[in-house]
């Protein structure tokens, strides 16, 4: 465990498991996975499922990315708006892809039940409006979702029921999600683990792969190359998200890995906590620049903001988001912050999943841009579609056209860094 690892309270509330022995030699397997995060996880799963061999080869440990650091928000929909995808891809595609997003969280749910999986599944998600121009857009989100996506399942919450659910006076108006949710990140990833081990997927770890060979015919295996050995397989699905570095120079155009912080106060105790959120949702502001918090199974505040254009920086982040929760929840300034941790978002320039192919059996997702909870079990099981035969939906996610970000390697993150100013100064407003 690395300094960084002590400071995430998802890690230090789990009994670690022993990590699987890394790869050593030469091995050969219907499928090789890269990356033990959910969407590889989920992807291994779902293959084993359909009898598959699979290898899982992660870099570091289970959970080191995002799943495993992340604020733990179950969030509906993409991290981009729908009209987004509307005009990508078109009403019909984008009607498709609305409904992959709600069956993901079925699928959560179903995944949580079916493996028995303890990590705090909570129901309730709300998105928080701070200013007049939020509250009409979130009207217009619930018209246009039960109108044009027949999704039900939304409430417009105004300012005086709000205050009854969150104490705090920032907020003027919410949009209640009862499908959407709450959970602890690093549980379900490595209950995921548990559930791929059982149904036969070989999880290697402390795994780097620094080289593929990806295969040009589909009769012809694809190679992933570690310091210690080799993975050869008919199939391959690379799902390294933000850490997934410039492995792929194509893939790693597409994205820029952005830091984001959360931070876990002392435990509140039941009482105190409860009378934060009364409804025990998680919560996310509209802001470009977002506050989002919820309340752990221990009853802490765990509260995620404050972005880093410039990588995970050494700035001192329990500082800083001590500094938001006292803005949110003023009286909570004397609580103490007990874990501050980052990680790396991996965001798209539309703010789309990043999804396609390599070669003619190799494949990838990335690029959930913030909102991976729910989208990366689903798009693990899309890509056991697409390996057993069934390319349609995966596929549709394929076509989602992608612009590489501007500047090009040295220039894009001053670029990004004047465009977030930008957007600081649209939340002023
Ligand atoms: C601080 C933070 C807060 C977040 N909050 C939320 C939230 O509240 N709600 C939400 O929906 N989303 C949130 N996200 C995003 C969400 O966590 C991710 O979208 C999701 O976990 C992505 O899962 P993944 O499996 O695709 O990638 P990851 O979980 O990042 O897993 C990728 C894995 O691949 C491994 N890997 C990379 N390269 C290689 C290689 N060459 N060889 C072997 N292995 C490799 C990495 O070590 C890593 O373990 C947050 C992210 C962060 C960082």
């Amino acid at each position: 465990m690395d300094q960084a690892d002590e400071q995430n309270f998802y890690y230090a509330s789990t009994p670690r498991p022993e990590l699987h022995a890394p790869l050593a030699g030469d091995e050969v397997f219907d499928v090789c996975v890269i990356g033990g995060g959910i969407s590889g996880l989920s992807a291994a799963l779902h293959l084993a499922e359909r009898g598959m061999r699979v290898a899982l080869l992660e870099a570091r440990h289970l959970g080191y990315g995002g799943s495993g650091r992340s604020g733990g928000q179950c969030i509906l929909g993409y991290a981009c708006e729908m009209s987004t995808l509307e005009k990508a891809v078109g009403m019909g595609d984008a009607r498709r892809m609305w409904d992959v997003a709600v069956e993901g969280m079925q699928l959560q749910r179903e995944l949580i039940a079916r493996h028995s999986i303890d990590c705090d599944y909570t129901a309730g998600h709300m998105i928080l409006g701070l200013k007049r121009r939020h509250d009409q857009a979130l009207r217009e989100e619930l018209d246009s979702l039960a109108t044009r996506y027949d999704y039900h399942s939304l409430r417009l919450i105004g300012r005086d029921e709000l205050r009854t659910l969150i104490a705090s006076q920032r907020y003027s108006s919410a949009l209640y999600d009862s499908n959407g949710g709450h959970l602890h990140p690093y549980r379900y990833t490595l209950g995921l683990a548990r559930a791929a081990a059982s149904a036969g997927v070989r999880i290697f770890e402390n795994s780097w792969v620094t080289r593929l060979d990806v295969a040009q015919s589909s009769t012809a295996d694809n190679l992933a190359h570690t310091v210690q050995g080799t993975v050869r397989a008919r199939h391959l699905l690379v799902a390294g998200g933000a850490l997934l570095g410039r492995l792929i120079p194509t893939l790693a155009n597409k994205l820029m890995d952005i830091g984001t912080y959360v931070a876990a106060t002392q435990p509140l105790g039941e009482e105190r906590a409860r009378a934060l959120i009364t409804n025990n949702a998680a919560a996310a502001d509209m802001n470009w620049i977002l506050d989002y918090f919820r309340l752990s199974a221990d009853y802490r505040l765990l509260f995620g903001g404050r972005v880093s254009y410039s990588g995970v920086d050494p700035f001192d982040s329990a500082r800083v988001l001590r500094s938001r929760i006292a803005k949110v929840f003023p009286q909570l300034t004397e609580a103490r912050i007990e874990y501050a941790w980052g990680g790396f978002l991996d965001i798209t320039l539309n703010r789309a999943p990043h999804f396609g192919r390599l070669g003619p059996n190799a494949w990838f997702v990335q690029g959930l841009s913030g909102h991976g909870m729910v989208i990366s079990g689903i798009a693990g099981k899309l890509v056991s579609e697409v390996i057993g035969g069934t390319a349609e939906r995966f596929d549709m996610f394929a076509r989602i056209p992608h612009r590489d970000f501007p500047g090009g390697a040295h220039l894009r993150r001053p670029a990004l860094v004047l465009a977030m100013l930008w957007f600081r100064i649209l939340d002023l407003l």
